[in-house]
C-alpha cells in the first residue's frame, strides 16, 4: 500500500481514471494492476482556485485491505450494572463501550428524550420559558445534540478518534465524516443518531431513565434521583460543564474539586456571504462548502481565539438558569443559513477574576455573575424577551461607542443595543478590542461594523475540575466514581468528551 495526495475541483465527481492513474504512479505499476483506492482524508485548499485535496491509499491487485471495524456490542441484560449519569456524548459513548465489554449501563438523565426536548427549546426561544432540566444543554444527547455537530478535536492523544466517527456512521451519520478534515453532522441529523444509539443500548440490555436528575451520590454506590435510587459498584459522572448542582454535591461532601480556567467573550455574527468571500478570496461558488474560519491571537499573555464556529448557522439561547444570558451556535448539515457565527473569547486563568471570588467555585461564580450582568442590563433597559442578548456592532465595540442601530441577526429572542465593551470585564473587553482589528490582517473584511457582537459566550469549558487519579481515572477521593467528559474538566467538545467516556468505561 502506498499513500499519495491528489487535488480535484470542488463540486465535480472525482475522475476515476485520473485517480487510478495517480495510484498506479504511486505504486509503480500499470493502472490495471491497481486493486483499490481508498480516500482517507479530504480538505479544502482555497489558496487559489478552490480545490479538494485528497489523501488516498493505493493497494495493488491482490493486496489485502482491512477496513476499520467497530467491536460488537454484547447482550448485557443480566450483566453487572454501571451507572452512567448524563446522556451527552461522554455518557453515550461510555455506555456503548460498556456494552462492548459486557457491562450493563444504567443511564440517568435529568432531561427528556431528544424528541420531547425539542418542544422545550422552542418554548425557550419563542416565549422565553426555560425548563432547567430540558434545554439546549440538558436532555438526551447533551449539549452536543442541538449543535453544529463539529467533530474535530485537537486531542488525538486521548484515544482513537476513528472509533467515535465509525460508530457515528453506523448510527446514521454521513460517511463523509470519516474523511473530511473538518467533519460535522448538523443539528437536523443529530437527533436521529442519538435515538439510534439509545435503541442499540436498550436492545442490548442497557437502561435509560429520563427526567432523572441526580440529587445525591452515596459511595458504595447508591445514586438518588429524588426519592428513586439506583445501585452499582461503579459510577461514570458525565454531567457536562453546566451542571453546577453536581459540583455543589461534591462541595457538600468535602470531595475534592478545583477552579479551572475557561474562556469568556462574545458570539460574533457576520453575514455568511462575507465569510465566503473572505475565505475563498472572492471565488466562492454555491457548490463549495460554506466557509469556516478560526484564529488565535495573543494579547498581554492571554489567548484570544475563535471558538465553535458555525458556518451557515444560527445563534441559540443556551442558558441553563433563569436570570442569565448565554449564547451558542448551531447549524444544519447543509450549513445554509444567511449567517456565520463564532465565539470570540479570551482565555481566563484562575487568578484573573476579581479578589472577591475565591475557592473552587471562584471562576464558576464569576462566570455566572457576568451572565447575570448581561441579563440584568437588558431587563433594566426594557427588553421584553428574558433571553434578549446585549449587542454591539464590531467596530463600535472596539471604539467604545454604543451602536445607534443593530444589523439583523439569527438570534430569535432578539438583541438590544448595549455597551458590551463595559458589560464585559475590562481585562476581557480590552483584549477583544485589541484582537478583533488584528484578525483583519489574516482575513481582510472580517473587521467590519456589519458584524454583530452578542453577549455572552461563557460556557466554553468547565470552570471547575473534578480531579482524577491519572492512572485509574477515578475521583481522587471516591474510588469507583469516574468524573468524565467536559463537566469533569478533562474534555471539551463532542469528540473529546466521547473519547473520555470510552476511556472511563475501559478503566472500569
Ligand atoms: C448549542 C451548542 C453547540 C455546540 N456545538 C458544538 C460543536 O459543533 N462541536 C463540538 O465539538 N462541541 C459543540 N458544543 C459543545 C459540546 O456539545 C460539549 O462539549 C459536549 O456535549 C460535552 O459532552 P459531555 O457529554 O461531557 O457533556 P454534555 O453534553 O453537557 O452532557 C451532559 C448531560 O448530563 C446531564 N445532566 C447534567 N446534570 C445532571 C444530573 N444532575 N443528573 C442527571 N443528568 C444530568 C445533562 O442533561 C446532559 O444531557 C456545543 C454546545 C452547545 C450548547
Amino acid at each position: 500500500m502506498k499513500e499519495f495526495e491528489i487535488a480535484f475541483k470542488i463540486g465535480r465527481p472525482i475522475p476515476e481514471e485520473d485517480l487510478r492513474a495517480a495510484a498506479a504512479r504511486a505504486l509503480g505499476v500499470k493502472p490495471e494492476k491497481v486493486g483499490r483506492t481508498v480516500i482517507v482524508k479530504r480538505s479544502i485548499d482555497a489558496r487559489q482556485d478552490p480545490l479538494y485535496r485528497y489523501r488516498v491509499q493505493a493497494f495493488r491487485e491482490g493486496e489485502q485491505y482491512v477496513p476499520y471495524t467497530v467491536a460488537p456490542y454484547q447482550d448485557v441484560h443480566d450483566a453487572t450494572p454501571v451507572i452512567v449519569i448524563g446522556a451527552g456524548p461522554a455518557g453515550m459513548f461510555a455506555a456503548l463501550k460498556l456494552l462492548q465489554r459486557g457491562l450493563k449501563p444504567i443511564i440517568l438523565e435529568r432531561g427528556k428524550d431528544v424528541e420531547r426536548r425539542k418542544a422545550d427549546m422552542a418554548r425557550l426561544s419563542t416565549e422565553g420559558i426555560l425548563n432547567p432540566d430540558s434545554n439546549y444543554c440538558y436532555g438526551e444527547g447533551g449539549a452536543g445534540a442541538f449543535s453544529d455537530g463539529k467533530l474535530y478535536t485537537r486531542s488525538s492523544k486521548r484515544g482513537d478518534i476513528r472509533e467515535v466517527l465509525h460508530q457515528l456512521v453506523a448510527f446514521g451519520a454521513s460517511e463523509d465524516i470519516l474523511i473530511d478534515a473538518h467533519p460535522h453532522i448538523g443539528t437536523d441529523r443529530l437527533p436521529e443518531i442519538v435515538k439510534n444509539i439509545r435503541r442499540c443500548i436498550e436492545e442490548h440490555g442497557g437502561e435509560y431513565h429520563f427526567d432523572s436528575r441526580v440529587t445525591d451520590i452515596v459511595p458504595g454506590f447508591t445514586v438518588f434521583c429524588g426519592e428513586k435510587e439506583y445501585k452499582a459498584s461503579n459510577v461514570i459522572l458525565a454531567t457536562g460543564h453546566s451542571a453546577r448542582d453536581i459540583y455543589e454535591i461534591f462541595e457538600a461532601k468535602g470531595w475534592a474539586l478545583e477552579a479551572k480556567g475557561f474562556a469568556l467573550g462574545v458570539r460574533v455574527e457576520h453575514p455568511q456571504w462575507m465569510i465566503n468571500q473572505i475565505r475563498y478570496h472572492g471565488k466562492y461558488q454555491p457548490e463549495m462548502p460554506t466557509a469556516e474560519y478560526s484564529f488565535v491571537q495573543q494579547v498581554e499573555d492571554r489567548g484570544v481565539f475563535s471558538f465553535c464556529m458555525c458556518p451557515g448557522g444560527i445563534l441559540v439561547p443556551s442558558s441553563t438558569e433563569d436570570g442569565t444570558v448565554v449564547l451558542n451556535g448551531m447549524s444544519n448539515a447543509a450549513r445554509n443559513s444567511k449567517w456565520a457565527n463564532a465565539g470570540v473569547v479570551v482565555q481566563i486563568e484562575p487568578g484573573d477574576q476579581p479578589q472577591e471570588y475565591s475557592g473552587p467555585f471562584a471562576l464558576m461564580d464569576y462566570q455566572r455573575d457576568i451572565e447575570r450582568a448581561m441579563y440584568n442590563w437588558c431587563r433594566e433597559h426594557g427588553a421584553k424577551h428574558p433571553f434578549t442578548a446585549p449587542a454591539q456592532r464590531m467596530k463600535d465595540f472596539c471604539r467604545g461607542i454604543v451602536s445607534k442601530d443593530l444589523p439583523k441577526t439569527s438570534y430569535h429572542p432578539g438583541t438590544l443595543s448595549a455597551p458590551l465593551h463595559e458589560l464585559l470585564p475590562e481585562h476581557v473587553s480590552m483584549r477583544l478590542r485589541r484582537a478583533l482589528p488584528q484578525v483583519d490582517r489574516q482575513m481582510k473584511g472580517f473587521y467590519t461594523n456589519d458584524a454583530l457582537l452578542l453577549g455572552t459566550e461563557s460556557r466554553t469549558s468547565s470552570p471547575v475540575r473534578l480531579p482524577r487519579n491519572p492512572e485509574t481515572l477515578e475521583h481522587v477521593d471516591v474510588p469507583g466514581l469516574y468524573p468524565c467528559g467536559e463537566g469533569a474538566g478533562y474534555a471539551g467538545g463532542i469528540v473529546s468528551s466521547a473519547l473520555d467516556g470510552i476511556n472511563c468505561a475501559e478503566k472500569i
